[in-house]
């Protein structure tokens, strides 16, 4: 990997204006940018890593990294993972993300966000922004100031927070990995363990309390925890021992990398289907579970549901949340021709689901025909 000086679509303004971009060539990726503005503390990262497509679609996460270094290899996994989810998804984008370097409690300012905004609007929308973690529906509003490459805003023709469809999304792929397991997709009576009662663990969770699940939940945050079990009756487990619990389905919507050397002999679950991106410490885990006999709903194809709603934004057509809707109860079908493939084929669900990703990147199925249309 190495470094050079970008020359467009650094402007002579731009340079004036502080703001600087230097590319750095990852092999893979079609552009990673290091964007810095020494005045107002920006020091971000763009990582387009494939437009074949349609333009890169994926958040921008804020979040006080340790190192450079860690924050590269963020930005590189979470981009190359919406590409493969925008490519099973069929909603005619690329995959790219974006990560600022900053605590989003203390050092994010309108002036740093408008800074990051002006970057994006550079790249002319081969790069669209979203909110993610650390970034939030008014950071969103903020940035939509300073580039109109910006999507999920909450305004009438927006489509407002993608969370509620991401969790829809997760239950119907809870559902989908039930009903390979057991051959019914009820939730009567079945255990389910969910790691992480943020904005979409916490949505997921009423959902499953309706349906007819019971519960095993934990969080960092024990308030959280406790609110459910009060309400819910669910069982309250810590931290350590949320991976642990014997349950039918481990659902993980916290952070990424769980399923690695050291947790995967100790899971008691038929199955995990979660919204966290990259659950997989490596993509060789995905062997280590099917050898372990556990079902694994890859996460880029059940976590989409907030990716389709959000694309929904920028059709030509006004956005129809009825439609997304839909749109969302289908990750069901594509989990349950995912896990058939893969059990055709021998291979781990995550291999199936990569090789429809390529496979429609290679032919150029669900390719972008029209630009996208920005409402706002
Ligand atoms: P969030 O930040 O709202 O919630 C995360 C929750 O996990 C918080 O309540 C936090 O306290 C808890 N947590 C953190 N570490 C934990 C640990 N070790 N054990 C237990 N709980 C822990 O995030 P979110 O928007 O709900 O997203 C959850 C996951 O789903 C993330 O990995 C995110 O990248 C992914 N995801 C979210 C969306 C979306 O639409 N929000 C879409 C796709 C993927």
């Amino acid at each position: 990997m190495g470094s050079q000086v970008l020359e467009p679509p650094v402007t002579k303004k731009a340079a004036a204006d502080g703001l600087q971009f230097e590319k750095l060539n990852v092999d893979g990726y079609e552009q990673v940018l290091k964007v810095t503005h020494k005045k107002v503390g920006l020091n971000a990262l763009i990582a387009i890593h494939n437009t074949v497509l349609g333009p890169a679609l994926g958040g921008t996460r804020i979040y006080p990294y340790a190192s450079f270094n860690e924050a590269l290899d963020d930005v590189l996994r979470l981009s190359k993972g919406m590409t493969h989810k925008s490519a099973v998804s069929e909603v005619g984008f690329g995959g790219g993300k974006s990560v600022i370097i900053a605590d989003p409690k203390t050092q994010k300012t309108p002036e740093l966000l408008l800074a990051f905004a002006e970057a994006v609007e550079k790249l002319g929308g081969t790069y669209i922004c979203a909110q993610d973690s650390g970034c939030t529906n008014e950071d969103v509003q903020t940035l939509r100031k300073g580039t109109k490459y910006v999507v999920g805003l909450p305004h009438e023709k927006g489509s407002g927070d993608p969370s509620p469809f991401t969790a829809w999304g997760v239950f119907r792929g809870v559902q989908a990995t039930l009903k390979k397991l057991f051959g019914s997709d009820s939730l009567e009576g079945k255990t389910i363990a969910v790691q992480g009662l943020g904005e979409v663990g916490s949505r997921l969770v009423e959902s499953l309390f309706w349906a007819g699940a019971n519960l095993i939940l934990s969080d960092l945050n024990s308030a959280k925890v406790e609110h459910f079990v009060r309400r819910f009756g669910a069982k309250a487990v810590s931290t350590e021992q949320i991976l642990r619990v014997e349950c039918d389905v481990l659902a993980p919507c916290a952070l990424g990398g769980i399923l690695r050397d050291q947790t995967i002999p100790e899971l008691r679950c038929k199955a995990v289907a979660g919204a966290a991106n990259n659950q997989l410490h490596r993509d060789s885990h995905a062997i280590a579970l099917r050898d372990r006999g556990i079902l694994y709903a890859p996460d880029f194809v059940i976590n989409a549901g907030g990716l389709l709603n959000v694309s929904a934004e920028i059709e030509e057509t006004i956005y129809n949340p009825t439609a997304s809707r839909y749109r969302v109860h289908h990750i069901y079908d594509t989990l349950l021709a995912i896990y058939e493939i893969a059990e055709k084929n021998q291979e781990s669900t995550h291999q199936a689901a990569l090789a429809l990703a390529n496979y429609r990147i290679k032919y150029g199925i669900g390719k972008r025909m029209v630009p996208p249309t920005f409402h706002h």
